[in-house]
């Protein structure tokens, strides 16, 4: 079997496949999305779909690993019909998505894995943040790498900066599943369909210009994490630690977006790539300027 059609399903394994795909690499992907109104034209696990397609190509593509199911629910969602909402977009705490996320990772840890993978296809504001901070927390109470990102966030440098049911999912959905987009449906969607935009934007071509970028630098990271020492793996936790903080401390002086404002601002869109070649003090770097000092705030 060639790697392009690998099983890396973990649901789907049977336990000698299993081990073969340990032995490889040991290292296991996390797809996170919800079931959420995604307008006329997309279907609506659109988010967990997307995290889990990106999760089995980048797999493929590291030669091993194991992606667990996707795991629906988070926080934030549309208040719109077929939409499960279990916590706040802006939620201050969450009792839900945290403890269930840590657990996990533990339990990957105890089955003997040594770097987990977390990808949230859902970008509800704090679902982004809690994510990455799982990753960071973990990555230090686990001491092994935990990555917990949007899949987005990779493809920044590609010009995809993120949106919902827009051009950029609408693509990626179209190429990771032509047959659960239907785009001339955009046109009965009052919201979505507004203006023709969406519809002339979108493509399976530019969903795979994504896709690649994003699966390329997931399977890049994922063959590495396992390797890291010590100071690699801190200057990892850092770096994302080091995000989390502006995110939130943005949040708090400015307002909920102010961070991910910044980042398009300034044009620090190059997060994939400098993960993928592991300059995480270029991530740092980067993270100091997106959140604003208390003067900057004041003003
Ligand atoms: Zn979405």
């Amino acid at each position: 079997m060639s790697d392009t059609e690998r099983n890396v399903h973990w649901e789907r394994m049977l336990p000698a496949e299993y081990r073969a795909a340990v032995a490889a690499l040991p290292v296991v992907f996390l797809p996170l999305g919800t079931v959420e109104w995604h307008g006329e034209h997309n279907a609506l696990g659109l988010d967990s779909l997307k995290a889990h397609a990106l999760c089995v190509e980048a797999a493929r593509r590291a030669g091993g690993g194991v992606v667990h199911p996707p795991v629906y629910g988070g926080m934030g969602g549309l208040d719109k019909p077929a939409t499960v909402v279990l916590e706040g977009e802006l939620a201050w705490e969450n009792y839900l998505l945290r403890p269930l996320l840590e657990q996990m990772c533990y339990e990957f840890h105890r089955q003997g894995f040594r770097a987990i993978v977390i990808v949230t296809g859902h970008y509800g504001h704090n679902q982004q943040i809690v994510v990455r901070e799982v990753g960071a927390r973990m990555t230090e109470r686990l001491q092994i790498p935990v990555l917990g990102t949007p899949e987005y966030w990779l493809a920044h440098d590609e010009g995809y900066l993120g949106d919902h049911a827009g051009i950029g999912e609408t693509s990626l959905l179209w190429h990771l599943h032509p047959d659960l987009v239907e785009i001339e449906r955009i046109r009965e969607d009052p919201e979505y369909g507004a203006t023709p935009d969406i519809e002339r934007g979108s493509s399976p071509e530019l969903g795979r210009r994504y896709a690649e970028c994003i699966i390329s630098r997931l399977a890049t990271i994922a063959r590495a994490m396992p390797g890291w020492d010590d100071a690699k793996r801190e200057a990892f936790s850092r770096a994302e630690h080091a995000l989390v903080r502006a995110q939130v401390k943005a949040w708090r002086t400015v307002g909920p977006w102010a961070a991910w404002g910044e980042l398009i601002q300034q044009g620090l869109t190059r997060y994939g790539e400098f993960l993928a070649s592991e300059q995480f003090d270029e991530i740092e770097r980067m993270a100091s300027r997106l959140a604003p000092t208390r003067e900057q705030a004041k003003q």
